[in-house]
């Protein structure tokens, strides 16, 4: 019966509770025992005798021939007596050791002693036994599974040799920092099978044979080293990944003789030229180990102490097994091993179990886990899904949790959208509405174009690129037809203006040979204008037009036109002012007046001349008394007289009419002047709509330009960031600002709003455009761009120039009451005012708003307005206060309040 490999209790003298691997360490002395074989055939034949005795087990004693001499005893783990089977020595004591492999302790079985003392034949016998009780264990021990692998070496004359592949000739031993010592390209065959491994063992026997034919008795001088490694783990259901992992080696020593020859008797060996260095080492290493000496421990002297450290007071179970020869003839060399197996008995080794961890091992029980797993969360039943289950609920609680919260966070989102949504939309009515046309001119034909749309003008690019489609093309064609519709019907008005004029001036016969060639030569020009005055029919245009056509159209001149001829209009209407001045006195005057009743008449067809010219001497005229009788007495006197072109009064009613006349020559005057004012305002009025239908056909072209743009490709400012964009559109209309003599209240007011925010946009391109707008049309007007215009400005601009003094006037006026002492001149200091002298706040307003290219200076200027104005005080609701960008109601405003009311400003509007 065999069972687990056990360390006999009487050999363990203490033992650490484990290693920092946690296998356990067992400190031992080597087992040493001792087989004596019987007598052979050569010993009898020479009636040898015996000369050993086994008293017990444990004890051997030399009997002494001479009874004189004490008998000699020896005392060793076992000793077993010649009629002994190799089976007996092998389980009273190797067997344990050699099986303590299976075990994933190392072990070690030496044969020891001189030549034909029966080591060889001991060695065969235990190996067979040690191969039998493996095998034996493996069938037994199921729930292990294990590897083994065979090498064989040989050792002769410091050479290794492989025993298994002697064709791959001398080894090499190398140091491996975790095995130790390796042989070199050692063949370890994996063993299949228990024949498998006696065939293996049995080639080895059959080379070592070899040898011994052909090398002259050579195994007597070479050791055999038949090294087993078993590596055994518990099978899969146990799920580990450790495993057992010893080896076993099998020694064959040299014959011991040698040792003797050249160590004991300092002799050199006779019949060879090598000393047998592993034998010599071996029995050093014995001695120094045993003698408890912390000596250096010569291992490295030899091939075989090399080999063998671990088994050497190592990391090994050992055991020795001394073989002698009990003939007398044999006593020295026997007592030689004796000695040898004393010296054994001492030496202690600290065998461990060696656990090694399989990669492939714990890859497949890796594998298993995650397979387990698997099976796991698809079946909802088992155990570790229901702690999967309680895991499922958390999350979903979590996710939960998480989606209120979203739902908060778009809520709140939602809100600010909202509001943000609110205060862009208040923004845009504002600029829809002074981008708007005056309601009287939108009341019919803007009703076709949903309000929507109107607002949506002036969206920027990008709003307008989302919302127009292809109904917004249809929508902007409308606008630009009902663009046409205005500008026709503003063509048809300033024609009748010029018609007016004409006959103004027709009937205007006085005054000397000078006024009167200046009168003919303006006759002349009101004619050539009549004549030019080819209003194109409308366009018929289908609902499939080309946007590019509608270009095409809204480039004509025509409004350029229509503006000259106003310019042209409102000249004639000045120096017909100015005759009257001058004409006031003279006889021809009251001949002059009384034709003025019928000019307004001629304009009676337009609703907004009616509106605008309430001449003294119309009919349709409702003003006072004052007018009325003048009126009448203009009919009678018509009706009486005969109105004659040199002008000369009918003498018969002179004297008569004297105090009339003069009344009456004072009353037309009055009521000439004030009709020409009418006209006047009649033309500034148009000059006004004029000025709006360019600044809509601009808006129109912008809208088409990037409609079309909008098809074709993204222009580069779509493709600009907006902080970028901003910053860009804010230095243009700064410098156009500065060009066009912008309000710096205005100025101010702007800067100070608009910062950047994304609804912003709107504004800043709105504002942008009508400064282009404005800059070019001053400088087409006045050939020159208004800044340019240096100190002698042209007449359009000298209005803004004066505005802007009046503006920093009115500031300057502030300075103290709204910025304290110390403020003031702190400011002073900083804007290099004087520190003495009368006018010093108003040289501190006259610095602000001069340096369009510093922003710095941009900044600043607007902060000082800004506490002038009271911006600061105010806060958000500036806003709702501030830009009144509205065309149609300057009058009861101080132009420079409002924004963009200096247009007209500057247009003399
Ligand atoms: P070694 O290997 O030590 O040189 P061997 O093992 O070759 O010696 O033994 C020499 C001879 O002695 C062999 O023929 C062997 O059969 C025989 N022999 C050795 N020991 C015994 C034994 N215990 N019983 C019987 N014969 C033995
Ligand atoms: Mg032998």
């Amino acid at each position: 019966m065999i069972g687990l490999p056990r360390t006999p209790s009487s050999k363990i003298n203490r033992a650490n509770p484990s290693t920092p691997g946690g296998s356990r360490v067992t400190e031992e002395n080597i087992l040493v025992t001792v087989r004596m074989r019987p007598l052979n055939s050569r010993e009898h034949a020479k009636y040898d005798l015996i000369a050993w005795d086994c008293p017990d087990d444990h004890t051997l004693v030399f009997k002494n021939p001479n009874p004189e001499r004490a008998a000699t005893k020896y005392s060793f783990d076992k000793v077993y007596e010649p009629t002994c089977a190799t089976h007996e020595v092998y389980e009273g004591g190797s067997r344990d050791v050699a099986l303590s492999a299976l075990a994933g302790t190392n072990a070690t079985i030496f044969a020891y002693g001189q030549t034909s003392s029966g080591k060889t034949f001991t060695m065969r016998g235990v190996t067979n036994s040690v191969v039998k009780d493996i095998y034996e264990h493996i069938r037994k021990t199921q729930e292990r599974s294990f590897v083994l692998k065979v090498s064989a070496l040989e050792i002769y004359n410091e050479t290794v040799v492989d025993l298994l592949n002697r064709d791959t000739g001398p080894l090499r031993l190398l140091d491996d920092p975790e095995k130790g010592t390796i042989v070199e390209n050692l063949v370890e065959e994996v063993v299949e099978s228990r024949q498998h491994l006696q065939r293996l063992i049995g080639i080895c026997e059959g080379q070592r044979q070899v040898g011994e034919t052909t090398l002259n008795n050579k195994s007597s001088r070479s050791h055999q080293i038949i090294r087993l490694t078993i590596q055994s783990s518990l099978r899969e259901i146990a799920g580990r990944v450790q495993s057992f992992m010893a080896t076993l080696n099998l020694v064959d020593l040299a014959g011991s003789e040698r040792v003797s020859q050249t160590n004991a008797d300092g002799l050199r060996l006779k019949e060879g030229n090598h000393i047998n260095q592993s034998l010599l080492t071996l029995t050093t290493v014995i001695r120094k180990l045993s003698s408890g000496k912390k000596d250096h421990i010569p291992y490295r002297n030899s091939k075989l102490t090399r080999i063998l450290q671990n088994s050497l007071g190592g990391n090994s179970r050992t055991a020795i097994i001394c073989t002698i020869s009990p003939a007398l003839s044999h006593v020295a060399q026997t007592k030689k091993t004796l000695s040898f197996a004393t010296s054994a008995k001492e030496v202690t080794n600290c065998a461990k179990v060696n656990m090694v961890v399989s990669e492939k091992l714990l890859l497949k029980h890796l594998q298993q886990k995650v397979a387990k797993l698997e099976s796991e969360l698809r079946s909802p039943e088992s155990s570790s899904s229901t702690c999967l289950k309680s895991l499922l609920v958390e999350r979903e609680k979590k996710i939960q949790q998480m989606e209120t919260e979203m739902k908060e966070l778009k809520r709140q989102r939602d809100i600010a959208q909202s509001q943000l949504e609110q205060e862009r939309k208040g923004k845009e009515q504002k600029v829809a509405r002074c981008l708007s046309y005056t309601a009287q001119e939108e009341s019919t034909p803007s009703k076709s174009v949903p309000r929507s749309r109107r607002t949506s003008r002036v969206k920027r690019k990008d709003n307008v690129r989302q919302s127009l489609t292809s109904a917004d093309r249809t929508a902007l064609a409308q606008e630009i037809r009902l663009f046409e519709k205005n500008q026709k019907k503003l063509g048809e008005e300033a024609n009748q203006a010029l018609d007016l004029i004409h006959k103004e001036v027709t009937s205007h016969k006085l005054g000397d040979q000078q006024s009167a060639e200046k009168f003919a030569k303006m006759l002349s020009e009101i004619r050539d204008m009549q004549k030019s005055n080819l209003i194109p029919e409308e366009t018929v245009v289908g609902d499939e037009s080309n946007l590019k056509e509608e270009i095409n159209r809204l480039n004509s001149e025509e409004i350029a036109a229509l503006e000259k001829k106003l310019e042209t209009v409102q000249k004639f209407i000045d120096m017909l002012a100015s005759s009257y001045q001058t004409d006031e006195e003279t006889p021809e005057f009251r001949t002059q007046m009384k034709k003025k009743r019928v000019l307004p008449f001629g304009l009676s067809n337009s609703p907004n001349l009616q509106h605008m010219i309430r001449a003294p001497c119309s009919p349709l005229s409702s003003s006072g008394t004052e007018n009325k009788a003048p009126e009448s007495n203009v009919v009678s006197a018509r009706d009486s007289r005969t109105p004659s072109k040199e002008g000369t009064p009918v003498s018969s009613s002179r004297q008569a009419n004297s105090v009339d006349v003069k009344r009456m020559k004072r009353m037309f005057t009055n009521a000439a002047e004030e009709n020409i004012r009418n006209i006047k305002d009649y033309v500034t009025g148009l000059k006004e709509r004029v000025a709006k239908l360019q600044y809509q056909k601009q808006l129109l072209l912008c809208q088409v330009i990037e409609l079309e743009g909008n098809e074709t490709a993204e222009s580069d400012e779509s493709q600009m960031e907006w902080p970028l964009c901003f910053e860009e559109q804010r230095k243009q209309i700064i410098m156009l600002w500065h060009l066009c003599h912008i309000s710096i209240i205005h100025r101010t007011q702007f800067y100070m709003l608009f910062k950047g925010d994304p609804a912003d946009q709107i504004y800043m391109e709105v504002e942008l455009r009508r400064l282009t707008w404005l800059e070019q049309h001053l400088a087409e007007l006045g050939n020159a761009s208004p800044a340019l215009l240096g100190d002698e400005p042209a007449s359009y601009v000298a209005s803004s120039i004066r505005a802007l003094k009046q503006e920093r006037e009115y500031l300057a006026k502030r300075v103290n009451t709204k910025l304290g002492a110390e403020e003031r001149e702190m400011l002073y200091l900083k804007w290099d005012v004087a520190p003495v002298g009368k006018q010093r706040r108003q040289q501190l307003i006259n610095k602000l708003w001069t340096d369009p290219h510093n922003t710095e200076h941009v900044k600043e200027s607007a902060e000082i307005v800004a506490k002038l104005v009271g911006f600061c005080d105010s806060g958000e609701n500036i806003r709702k206060e501030m830009f009144e960008l509205n065309f149609a109601s300057p009058a009861d405003k101080k132009t420079w309040m409002m924004g963009w009311n200096f247009i007209s400003n500057f247009l003399h509007l």
